[in-house]
């Protein structure tokens, strides 16, 4: 059931879900969440199963009160206290050790935990109203690109939930940054709106960031593929810049011998200079990479719903957010060409 937020007896009905061990989808300012009771292990299965998620790779926790943050981690670095000051509610989530009273479920049995404190007043008053923290991975079937507005979690998991609530499109689109602070050095686990700079020049220290091809990553969640949409997506990233278009429209003129449904993902700005390509979605302006990160998993599911075979991707700056919006698209992409 999609529920529109009229008032706050919504949400407590959705909190009573929660208590019972149910699921209950929410919006968060990064993407939408699928929740359960983070301390019932019961439920946290179901979760699993519900994504078909593997059960190795750890889940989130949501809270609403710094108190929490002792209650679930321990060995807390004063630098944790910092960061949540500056960045909490927020999307930024810790890597802790974990404290006993953390399901085995929920860290994937890793001697760590996840916890983050969304910037977003439904999510807030349910983690509140549940009286408990909340275990949320995206609210999307396993692999597939996140969801970003209610009507996304439905096309995924329609009534296999107790409840959806339907709180508008969601602020950044991208998950969270995650950053380990269990030990020294610490590392970005993932990218997201936070950026490694920005978190060492709040920090005045240097932070590593883990690569995707490392054999053992340090965050499960990394050796999955991710986001991906039912099409083909190729990234398209040429050694110069200025060749971006010229590279994506031989791509199209190949693709269209081979008789493929062919998208084009593209900025604002080039949007008309694609000739012959099936669907062209513009994801934003380049001067605005936040725009183009709250629109990139939607604009994957749309070229999925027009049934296209092939996506072209143009690729975006590495600054800030645009890590992000590369990690995703990535990740998302079945191979990467520079030359064509
Ligand atoms: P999701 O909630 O699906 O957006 O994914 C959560 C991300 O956090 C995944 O990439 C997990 O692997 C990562 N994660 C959660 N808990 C831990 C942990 N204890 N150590 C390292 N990474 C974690
Ligand atoms: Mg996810």
């Amino acid at each position: 059931m999609v529920v529109k937020i009229s008032n706050n007896k919504v949400v407590q009905k959705a909190a009573n879900l929660i208590k019972k061990g149910e699921l209950v989808a929410f919006p968060t300012e990064t993407v939408y969440g699928l929740g359960v009771d983070a301390l019932n292990p019961e439920a946290i299965r179901k979760i699993f199963q519900a994504k078909g998620r593997p059960s190795d790779n750890p889940l989130i926790v949501h809270i609403a009160d710094l108190k929490d943050l002792q209650v679930l981690a321990e060995n807390i670095p004063k630098e944790a206290y910092f960061l949540a000051e500056k960045y909490w509610p927020g999307p930024l989530t810790f890597i802790l050790d974990r404290q006993k009273i953390v399901p085995d479920e929920i860290t994937g049995r890793l001697e760590t935990v996840a916890i983050r404190m969304p910037k977003n007043e439904i999510a807030l008053n349910l983690i509140k109203l549940s009286e408990t923290p909340i275990a949320a991975p995206s609210a999307n079937k396993s692999g597939r690109p996140s969801p970003t507005d209610a009507e996304t979690v439905f096309e995924d998991f329609g009534n296999e939930i107790a409840m959806i609530l339907d709180g508008g499109k969601t602020e950044f689109g991208l998950e969270s940054t995650v950053i380990d602070l269990s030990k020294k050095p610490f590392s970005v686990l993932r990218t997201g709106a936070i950026s490694k700079e920005e978190l060492e020049e709040f920090l005045r220290e240097k932070i590593s960031i883990a690569s995707h091809a490392d054999s053992k990553p340090k965050s499960p969640g990394m050796k999955y593929k991710h986001y991906a949409p039912k099409a083909e997506l190729v990234l398209v990233i040429p050694a110069e810049a200025g060749i971006l278009c010229f590279q994506i429209q031989k791509l199209i003129n190949y693709y269209k011998l081979e008789k493929k449904k062919i998208g084009v993902l593209c900025r604002n700005e080039n949007a008309k200079n694609y000739k012959n390509a099936d669907l062209v979605i513009s994801v934003g302006s380049i001067k605005n990479l936040k725009e183009i990160s709250s629109n990139l998993f939607r604009t994957l599911r749309q070229f999925d719903h027009a049934k296209i075979d092939i996506i072209l991707s143009e690729s975006f700056p590495e600054q800030g957010i645009g890590q992000a919006i590369m990690d995703r698209l990535t990740r998302a992409s079945s191979k990467s060409i520079a030359n064509f």
